[in-house]
């Protein structure tokens, strides 16, 4: 098991003392693309960040490739090694003066040869789309606020981590960036066979990308399935206040108006597909 979860309550030690997750229990395997959804302050953020340590909870276990990182001993630098962290807003991490430098950042001090660096800093560019040559010199305060966070997941991605985890990577990017992001999160999964774990607001991107889908509410995990089972409970959802994908919703209503259309739908071509059959009268298809 490459992530376990064990009993976990987290307090934040403060003068509201919140209690951010509760006693929650979770495994997630290699291979997995966790979707992860929730309302703003429903423990998302909190449950991520117990995956590298950065988080140490108040009371339970998490376990990295069977190791226990909430004993002390356990060597974290390791641990960050295999899971890589993209937080909320990467980009007003940048601080090095140029983009090979704040990329290099990490690798830099994980100890590796500076060609073995610079092999990965060109990887890594290459993967988030962004010219070598044109951009390893220039400051990362010139560049758009999409080309920013891009390198600021690249940095993420010099580590090599077998895991990793993006926390709201969309949220601000004008729907090219989005579309943009979204391939390079199928490619990482599909091509280079990473685990990955996605924290969005946008459904359908949880719908369209993830295997599995884990929904928070007040600290605690209170749906856990494929895109399907998790995206049938309309109403568990609607009472969450949380909304489906666009296109579900629509097959939803269809079929309130006695279309009969499946309604476990995510993308708009198998949507369209369907609502096509239907309309033409064709059961079989
Ligand atoms: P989400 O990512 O789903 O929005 P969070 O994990 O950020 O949720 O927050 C869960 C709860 O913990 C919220 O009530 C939030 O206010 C609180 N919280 C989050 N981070 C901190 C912190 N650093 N200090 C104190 N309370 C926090
Ligand atoms: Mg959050």
């Amino acid at each position: 098991m490459l992530i376990e979860v064990d009993n976990v309550t987290h307090i934040y030690n403060d003068e509201n003392n919140v209690t951010a997750l509760k006693k929650i229990n979770l495994e997630i395997d290699n291979g997995e693309f966790i979707g992860i959804v929730g309302h703003t302050g429903s423990g998302k953020s909190t449950l991520v960040q117990l995956f590298n340590g950065l988080i140490i909870p108040s009371s339970g276990a998490v376990k990295v490739n069977g190791k226990n990182i909430t004993d002390e001993k356990t060597n974290l630098k390791e641990t960050r090694r295999h899971v890589g962290l993209v937080f909320q807003y990467p980009e007003h991490q940048l601080f090095e003066e140029t983009v090979y430098k704040d990329i290099a950042f990490g690798p830099k001090n994980l100890g590796l040869s500076e060609e073995e660096i610079e092999t990965r800093v060109n990887e890594v560019m290459g993967l988030v789309n962004l010219d070598y040559e044109e951009f390893k010199d220039r400051s990362p305060f010139n560049l758009s606020g999409g080309q920013q966070r891009r390198v600021a997941i690249a940095g993420v991605l010099a580590l090599k981590p077998d895991v990793l985890v993006l926390d709201e990577p969309s949220a601000g990017l004008d729907p090219q960036g989005r579309k943009r992001l979204a391939d390079l999160l199928r490619y990482l999964y599909h091509e280079l066979e990473m685990t990955l774990i996605l924290i969005s607001h946008r459904m359908e991107e949880i719908a369209e990308l993830s295997s599995r889908v884990i929904v928070m509410h007040n600290g605690e995990i209170v749906l856990d399935g494929s895109p399907k089972e998790v995206f049938a409970r309309e109403q568990k959802l609607h009472q969450l206040a949380l909304d489906l994908p666009q296109i579900t919703e629509i097959m939803h209503r269809l079929k309130d108006r006695g279309l009969k259309v499946e309604t476990d739908l995510f993308s708009l071509e198998k949507a369209s597909e369907e609502i096509l059959n239907r309309l033409r009268g064709c059961e079989k298809c």
